[in-house]
């Protein structure tokens, strides 16, 4: 019976495997697109996909029109399904706020995502992308070069080696960052605008990584095939388990880079390897921030989204070179944070106590549960007010809250100009309502992301 089980357990995966290597075809390379359109079977079988033509006809179309669709209806769609589901369990488990230790930072943690989904459809809909709570930056700038780039990265001017004073600091700052955020900690990952394998001493990083935080850190590399053995080894060192845990994805920045990949490893190799499209050819469409917004007007073709950040930190980044630590969130990309990102503060730290009371502090000053009377807030979203109901207008949704006059006109003020609560109250004609009610309703709007602090 086990036997059994496993044989079908590897046919499923060998399924898989065609499968996805058909889907990542399809997204990111035209001319297959339009081959497997005019013939289906001829197309498969010239890439050596082993599946059935018609199956992967229907599978495609409902893959193309996911939200309307039931993948149980189709083979493919429905064992793609059922492997994002066990993943999705996966990061879920690994993001649970419950892992977060100290309350305010779940607080801040809640509200970020709860503006972030409100402000972008996008976003709203991959949710889970939004959990990373710790970045660690191994190098200063980074060797990509990639046009799109959403962070705009500058150039590579060097790296954080693990010599035997920086492993220690490293190792403590893994205990340190356990011991404020908890086991969400365990979210983190080792680069942000840098490129992994920049670092020759990256995989000793991730395997103290593993050690201290139980897990090892999501890998994104576009350099998957600068030094092919060098992969090789990461994927051994971080294991099928891992792998099945999403560790490991290849950005590919053109349609040479992808068969490049597809010449040094295997159908097998890749079938628990993200491949993120981001050649310009592909279907997906990329984050309007950074290098990308220059782009534009030189691909046609390709949709840009405007509303979503590439951004998925609510936490910290942190770089190890410069010894500097940011607290950072995603915002729609646009002239205020063409990076999409609010970056609230930085600071620096010299040492391991050090970086460890900087947390402390970036949680204590920019994540108080109760709105402060004395901070400077404002509201960004915008919002009409009909009838007593505020209605606030996100990306294809409305929230809609009971609420009167005045408390519209003390939102008019926060919208004008940043201004404190006291501030706004004292100055503020309240008829028909009491300054608790009005203080109720701002905490509401601050538990939900809709009002921040702005200094
Ligand atoms: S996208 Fe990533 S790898 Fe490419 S330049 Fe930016 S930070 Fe570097």
């Amino acid at each position: 019976m086990q036997d059994e089980n496993r044989i079908e357990q590897n046919k499923k995966l060998k399924t898989w495997a065609y499968y996805k290597r058909f889907l990542e075809l399809y997204y990111a390379d035209p001319f297959f697109r339009e081959c497997f359109e005019e013939n289906a079977a001829e197309a498969l079988k010239n890439s050596n996909l082993v599946l059935d033509s018609e199956t992967a006809k229907q599978a495609i179309k409902l893959q193309l029109n996911a939200a309307a669709s039931d993948p149980a209806q189709n083979e493919y769609t429905l064992l793609f399904r059922n492997l994002m589901d066990s993943l999705h369990e996966r990061v879920d488990r690994r993001a649970d706020l419950d892992k977060i230790k100290d309350e305010r930072y779940a607080h801040w943690v809640r509200s970020q995502r709860s503006r972030i989904g409100f402000q972008s459809f996008h976003a709203r809909m991959h949710m889970r992308s939004y959990f990373i709570s710790a970045c660690f930056e191994l190098a200063d700038g980074c060797s990509g070069n990639c046009p799109f780039c959403c962070l705009d990265a500058k150039s590579l001017s060097g790296v954080f080696r693990y010599t035997p004073k920086n492993q220690l600091l490293w190792q403590e700052i893994l205990h340190n960052t356990r011991e404020v955020l908890g086991e969400i900690a365990g979210s983190s990952i080792c680069y942000f605008g840098t490129e992994p394998f920049d670092n020759p001493d990256y995989e000793k990083f991730i395997t103290d990584s593993r050690g201290i935080l139980d897990v090892f850190p999501q890998t994104t590399t576009v350099a998957s095939v600068r030094n092919v053995s060098r992969t090789k080894k990461l994927i051994e060192l971080l294991g099928k388990e891992a792998l099945y845990d999403a560790a490991l994805r290849f950005s590919v920045v053109s349609l040479e880079q992808l068969k490049n990949i597809y010449k040094y490893f295997s159908i097998e190799d890749l079938a628990c390897i993200e491949i993120a499209l981001n050649n310009p050819e592909s279907l997906y469409s990329y984050s309007f921030s950074g290098r990308a917004r220059n782009l534009k007007g030189r691909y046609p073709d390709k949709a840009f989204e405007e509303k979503t950040s590439c951004v998925c930190v609510n936490g910290f980044v942190v770089n190890m070179l410069r010894k500097d630590i940011s607290l950072v969130t995603a915002y729609p990309p646009d002239v205020e944070y063409p990076l999409g990102m609010r970056v609230y503060e930085t600071c620096t730290f010299e040492n391991a106590e050090e970086y460890g009371s900087v947390l402390h502090y970036l949680i204590e000053k920019w994540m108080p549960v109760d709105l402060p009377g004395n901070r400077l807030i404002k509201i960004e979203l915008p919002f009409d007010f009909e009838n007593n109901y505020l209605t606030f207008h996100g990306d294809c949704v409305k929230r809609v809250i009971s609420g009167c006059d005045s408390l519209f006109r003390v939102l008019e003020r926060l919208r004008d100009k940043p201004e404190t609560v006291e501030n706004v109250l004292s100055n503020a004609e309240l008829r028909n309502c009491s300054e608790l009610y009005i203080r109720e309703k701002l905490q509401l709007l601050y538990d939900l992301g809709y009002i921040v602090l702005a200094g």
